[in-house]
């Protein structure tokens, strides 16, 4: 029997709530294909700091490397806003992202057709919406040198290799090898001499993938398409800072933060999180929306144990409990009832279960 193991990071906020669910379904599919996790807690964030003082305590470190994936909940707590250093929430997701070697960020963003009332764009827009965002994470502006301030200016430095877009533009040749084989690849090649190294070093990859379409987009272009035809975009492959943007931007069209999973992956062990974050506002109500959470979970058996039919059946089943009329508070908007965090949860594991084709059960 395949054996993986995975370190669980819950956080804080709504973090540890999500999760819980995420890690009920994992259960939940290991059962009925037949693999076991061995699954142990770590801390992240304010927990961290409770716990040992650093948002990235020494024994979480330890732990993440030595898994086969990492899930995580969220981070980030009101009562740390100011805090400094090591003692910040958010500094220990930066460095786990760090310690990992996630390098190729994969944000899918697909609408429900049942909850296309809930984005801001008009229903006919929505239809076919079946995206995924892969963004280079760990290069680009964000990280370049020189940078700071100057006597009457300040300074960022954007550079690129041949090495760090290779490896992200094969990220997205495969993904899109498992999709409709479509890879847009965005830049601003008729400004930036990084854009246009970006377009050459991309464009000599693709024949390595015959099967696969590569088309090249302007950035302002791109964005602009986001919002007036989503459905003609696949994988989208671009760089770290126009992916922050971009990803952010197709977030709006699913409706709702809660319903949104990533992965980051690299040369280490995958990391697995819902994009959005703590929810303080709504944290320990259990009405937090464990999809994102679960769909991470899906992704997580998909890149991080390569079970694809796995991942399959767990998207399969969120599928159909949404189509069955299963809300949590957020997506709630003409429901007669909304369904608790565990509710949701346990009604997709059930369904995961039962395998793919079974109707879901849920009590009313
Ligand atoms: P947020 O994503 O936590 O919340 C934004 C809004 O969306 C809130 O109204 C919240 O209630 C709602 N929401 C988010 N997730 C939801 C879910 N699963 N179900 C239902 N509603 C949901 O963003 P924020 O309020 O800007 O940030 C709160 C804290 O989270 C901050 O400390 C921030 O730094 C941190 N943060 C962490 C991450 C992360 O861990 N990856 C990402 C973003 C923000």
């Amino acid at each position: 029997m395949k054996r993986f193991s995975l370190a669980v990071l819950p956080g804080d906020g709504i973090g540890p709530e999500v999760t819980s669910e995420a890690v009920r379904v994992l259960q939940a599919a290991a059962d009925l294909f037949g693999f076991v996790i061995d699954t142990r807690e770590y801390a992240i964030g304010a927990a961290g700091v409770a716990q040992a003082g650093e948002s990235l305590p020494p024994d979480t470190r330890d732990g993440v490397t030595d898994a086969d994936a990492v899930l995580l909940g969220a981070v980030g707590d009101p009562s740390l806003s100011q805090a400094e250093g090591k003692r910040r929430p958010e500094a220990g997701l930066l460095a786990l992202r760090k310690l990992l070697c996630a390098y190729a960020n994969l944000r899918p963003v697909a609408v429900h057709p049942a909850l296309r009332h809930a984005s801001p764009l008009r229903p006919e827009r929505l239809e076919g919406v079946d995206l995924l965002i892969v963004r280079e994470l760990t290069g680009g502006l964000y990280y370049g040198e020189p940078r700071g301030r100057e006597a009457h200016g300040a300074v960022n430095t954007l550079r690129y290799s041949v090495e760090e877009i290779e490896r992200v533009a094969r990220v997205a040749f495969e993904a899109a090898r498992e999709r409709r084989r479509l890879v847009t690849s965005v830049d601003k090649a008729n400004v930036l001499e990084v854009s246009q190294l970006w377009r050459e070093t991309v464009s000599r990859v693709a024949p390595d993938y015959p099967d696969v379409q590569l088309e090249h987009l302007y950035v302002d272009f791109a964005a602009m398409r986001l919002v007036s035809s989503p459905a003609a975009f696949d994988v989208v492959l671009t760089e770290n800072l126009f992916g922050d943007i971009l990803s952010d931007e197709a977030a709006v069209l699913a409706g709702s933060l809660g319903l949104l999973p990533s992965a980051s992956i690299g040369d280490g062990p995958g990391l697995f999180e819902p994009v959005h974050g703590s929810a303080p506002d709504i944290a320990g109500r259990g009405i937090a929306n464990p999809i994102g959470a679960i769909a991470s979970a899906a992704m997580l058996l998909r890149y991080g144990f390569r079970l694809p039919e796995a991942a399959t059946t767990v998207e399969q089943a969120i599928g159909a409990v949404l189509a069955a009329g299963a809300r949590t508070a957020d997506i709630a908007a003409g429901a007669t009832r909304t369904l608790s965090t565990r509710e949701i949860g346990e009604a997709i594991a059930r369904l995961v279960l039962r395998g793919r084709a079974a109707e879901p059960v849920i009590e009313r």
